[in-house]
């Protein structure tokens, strides 16, 4: 067992440093994703343990680490028990309707964009980087090229009433891709193009399966960028689709913000526009943002046009250290207080520091740290930092110190961006459960606090990040799922922390969404009135519930 994950190990390591830098800079996921068409029994892993494993394989690097005691510690669980979402719905397709099906479908794609492979289809049966396990696999995954390629799909899916379920970056957390009633899985990866770029107006006309780092380096050279940062590997469709946001939300708000206008193909095969093109609209009700966060409950979003922003001038990075998460959080509040313009400000716990020592051989101090970005001209950006440095001292911050260069900037955001992964070398081989909850500001230093009191009780492995400026906070804990004291325990900390939000006016998801693990809180947040009225939109629009059905409305509000 230990020589075969060592295999695994040195196979995903060796995979990871021959990739291409694109590739690499699009992190694990992406790897996964390139699994998913190719080689996923070679490895056998999922996304998350694929982190794990490479952090493995890092921690080999450090002296202090004893790689095979790491590796014998590497319980990967390839059968894993289905946690919370154990109910099996799936209708069953007779093998007439499968065939007249699948013959619809590669008349309205290429014949080998039509996969009935049994590997294949397996590995669409969920996200790779989410700890709820799969309930059922789907009966065919379709790879559309166009528009109108999903608009075909769409209409064979209703046709023969079979489910639809999107899946893109396959990053997402809360078991969103699950096909719970099998049907067919579209995967939007082959849409990717860049339709058109308005440089005048600052708008990019995007297909949905392009990455945000794609999209990104696309726009690097006309000196424009686009400002969410969700895991690396998602998609600009995914991104819609969840409401995404990320470290740079508490400047330029979430997808909700950014987002001007799209296209979806509804589930009786409609192609339909939201919004124009221009800035601000108010024509009528908004169905750009009925959309965004639909989670592919309502239509499977083909184009989207998004809001750009100028790449700025300058960009200062400082961290400092603090004694406590309730300390660092009261800093962050009382920043946003003072009215200066962060475009970023991140919480890290010490153990979660140590886990990025560990996985990305750095020795960052290992303490509760805020990590600041500030934007805008050289001037701006030099006084503002000296405001933050001031606020800082005031709250007993301490070690307040800057990246200078770019690539020490972009390495640390990177490092950032990864630290679910990092989190791994804590325990290879374990599943991990993220949580996210957010609330009012103002609450933040409380809620915090409470969470990392029950997380330092907890004998379960765990590290604690926050989208401090946002009130958003998110615990990794790390559990066998094989075992269910730990699955128990597992649950009853994120269960914990999404009461305490709810008890301050928070939500018990700041950005991952519902997807499947969310569902049972979403009457206690929201009311009995709020769910109907979404039960009635979603029968309104899909009355036969084929679209990603069992996602975000409990049952007994859909019917
Ligand atoms: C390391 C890591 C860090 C992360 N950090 C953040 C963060 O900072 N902020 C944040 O918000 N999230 C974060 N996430 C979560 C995740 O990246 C986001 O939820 C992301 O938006 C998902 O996009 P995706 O392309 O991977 O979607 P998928 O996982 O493929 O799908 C997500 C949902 O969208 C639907 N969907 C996908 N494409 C379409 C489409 N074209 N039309 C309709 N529905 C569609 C799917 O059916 C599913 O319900 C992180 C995840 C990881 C692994």
């Amino acid at each position: 067992m230990a020589m075969a994950q060592a295999r695994t190990a040195s196979a995903l390591l060796r995979r990871y440093l021959s990739a291409s830098p694109a590739t690499r800079a699009r992190g694990l996921a992406s790897l996964s994703a390139d699994r998913t068409r190719n080689s996923r029994k070679e490895d056998g892993l999922s996304g998350w343990r694929a982190g794990a494993a490479l952090a493995a394989v890092t921690s080999l690097l450090l002296p202090a680490v004893s790689f095979s005691e790491e590796l014998q510690r590497m319980s990967v669980q390839q059968s894993a028990e289905t946690i919370e979402t154990s109910k099996d719905v799936s209708r069953s397709l007779s093998a007439d309707t499968i065939e007249d099906l699948l013959a619809e479908l590669r008349a309205a794609c290429d014949e080998d964009r039509v996969v009935v492979d049994v590997d294949e289809r397996e590995a669409h049966a969920k996200s790779w980087n989410t700890y709820h396990s799969v309930v059922a696999i789907p009966d065919i995954v379709v790879h559309p090229k166009s528009q109108e390629e999903v608009v075909a799909i769409v209409k064979a899916c209703a046709k023969y009433k079979v489910p639809v379920t999107p899946f893109a970056g396959a990053t997402s957390l809360e078991g969103h891709t699950l096909t719970l009633e099998k049907g067919v899985s579209i995967n939007m990866n082959s849409m990717k193009k860049v339709k058109e770029l308005h440089l005048d107006d600052m708008d990019v006309i995007v297909e949905p399966g392009i990455g945000w780092i794609e999209l990104n380096e696309y726009l690097k050279p006309h000196g424009l960028f686009f400002p969410l940062d969700p895991g690396p590997g998602a998609t600009i469709g995914g991104m819609c689709a969840t409401r995404c946001s990320g470290s740079m939300a508490v400047r330029y708000g979430t997808m909700r913000d950014n987002v001007i206008s799209l296209k979806a193909v509804v589930a009786n095969g409609d192609l339909v526009k939201t919004a124009a093109r221009a800035r601000k609209s108010a024509a009528g009700y908004d169905l750009t943002r009925l959309l965004i966060g639909s989670e592919g409950t309502l239509g499977v979003i083909t184009e989207v046009t998004l809001r750009l922003q100028k790449i700025p001038e300058a960009a200062v990075v400082a961290m400092c250290n603090f004694k406590s998460v309730g300390d660092a959080a009261s800093v962050a509040i009382a920043t946003m207080h003072s009215g200066i313009q962060v475009s970023r400000v991140e919480l890290l716990d010490e153990v979660m520091m140590k886990a990025i020592n560990l996985a990305n051989d750095k020795n960052y101090p290992e303490e509760v740290t805020l990590m600041f970005e500030l934007i805008g001209t050289e001037a701006y950006t030099q006084e503002q930092t000296l405001r933050v440095k001031k606020i800082v001292e005031e709250h007993n911050g301490s070690d307040f110190v800057f990246a200078d260069t770019p690539a020490e900037k972009e390495e640390l955001w990177k490092i950032r961006k990864e630290a679910f992964w990092s989190t791994a070398v804590l325990r290879p081989g374990a599943e991990a459960m993220v949580t996210d909850v957010c609330v009012p500001l103002s609450r933040l230093a409380e809620c915090i606090s409470n969470s990392k009191t029950r997380l330092l009780a907890s004998s379960l492995p765990n590290t604690l990040l926050a989208h401090a400026g946002d009130g958003n906070f998110h615990a990794i804990i790390l559990f066998d799922p094989t075992n269910k004291e730990e699955v128990e325990e597992a649950l009853e900390l994120s269960n914990g922390m999404v009461h305490d939000s709810l008890s301050m006016e928070g939500t018990c998801t700041g950005e991952h969404g519902i997807g499947v693990g969310k569902m049972k809180y979403m009457e206690k947040e929201l009311g009995a009135e709020a769910m109907s009225m979404m039960g009635s939109i979603k029968r309104a629009l899909d009355p036969s519930n084929l679209m990603n059905p069992g996602k975000i409305i409990p049952d007994k509000f859909c019917q």
